[in-house]
């Protein structure tokens, strides 16, 4: 059955993740001295990747090519070939690639392997560059082999990568009219479904009546899950939603972080867009997605991609 919002960006990958080598120090060498491995090394949420035509491939490098840094297992393809990430220097190689390249802009441009493949690594070393020591101690952590975990080495505790869970939600109204909003940190035309972080001790479901609740004052009923993606910039899981907004409430914008929210029916938005009058966020988003699902197909704009350095 094809999942309500089809296929997601960075919500794919080919790789088995081989989550049963990760402690197995012997085996996990022995693939790191394998001169079939790949490694894919990541630097800021960014990768080399190499154009061809319409085609997006990662660079990857040998071990012996590597530089220092925390190594972590990827997992293995199909043809018995090792995937490490390292989080360190990018490599420097002659040739036809393109500046180092984030998730955002080429998340929707690579095959399923590697966006599988740069989605995991990206995520992995976001998690390493800012979790170096000990939250007990202070003692700076070891990783395991397979650096899917650090020990701290004087009171033994073990610390696991870390992924937060926030939830992004279409609210409708009676009318099916979509409720869309301008964050006030953004430039420009730009909006977007509400959005927010599941704090401690909160279902999902609690999440997404709390911060439509906070953000524009609608109470929302029916919640329902649609699917989810890694956003790992730096370390979320973006778990998408649809809710109903019962009629007869009136959007009141909490102004420190919306600039503004209004009530769009399907033809106005594209009206709108049209006129470019207002820009959605890019298809490699799960916002994107679901607003499509509600739209009933793809639409027209995009956010401009960021600059690349
Ligand atoms: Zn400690």
């Amino acid at each position: 059955m094809t999942p309500p919002l089809g296929e997601l960006a960075l919500a794919r990958g080919t790789v088995d993740r081989l989550t049963e080598r990760r402690t197995d120090k012997e085996w996990v060498d022995a693939a790191w001295k394998d001169p079939r491995t790949r490694v894919l090394v990541v630097s800021n949420g960014r990768a080399v990747v190499r154009e061809d035509d319409e085609r997006v491939e990662l660079v990857f490098v040998s071990p012996e090519e590597a530089p220092a840094g925390t190594r972590f297992l990827l997992g293995q393809d199909a043809d018995g070939v090792v995937y490490f990430g390292v989080s360190g220097e990018l490599p420097t190689c002659a040739g036809r690639e393109a500046p180092p390249a984030s998730l955002r802009e080429v998340g929707t441009l690579l095959g399923d392997r590697d966006a599988g493949l740069l989605t995991h690594a990206v995520a992995l070393a976001n998690w390493h560059d800012t979790h170096t020591h000990c939250p007990l101690d202070g003692t700076p952590t070891v990783p395991n082999p397979s650096g899917h975990l650090t020990t701290c080495p004087v009171d033994g505790s073990e610390h696991f990568p870390r992924t937060d869970p926030a939830v992004i939600m279409l609210v409708a109204d009676p009318e099916d009219r979509c409720l869309l909003a301008r964050n006030a940190a953004w430039p420009g035309r730009r909006v977007s479904i509400l959005a927010g972080f599941v704090e401690p001790g909160e279902s999902a479901e609690q999440a997404v009546i709390r911060e439509v609740a906070e953000e524009t004052g609608i109470t929302v009923t029916n919640v329902r899950y649609l699917g989810s993606q890694p956003w790992p910039m730096p370390r979320s899981l973006m778990l998408g939603f649809r809710a109903d907004a019962p009629a007869g409430q009136a959007i009141a914008v909490d102004d420190e972080e919306l600039a503004e929210a209004h009530w769009f029916s399907r033809e106005d938005l594209l009206a709108a867009i049209e006129a470019r009058e207002l820009a959605l966020p890019p298809p490699v988003s799960i916002a994107r997605r679901i607003i499509e699902a509600w739209f009933g197909g793809p639409l027209p704009s995009t956010w401009p991609p960021p600059p690349r350095p």
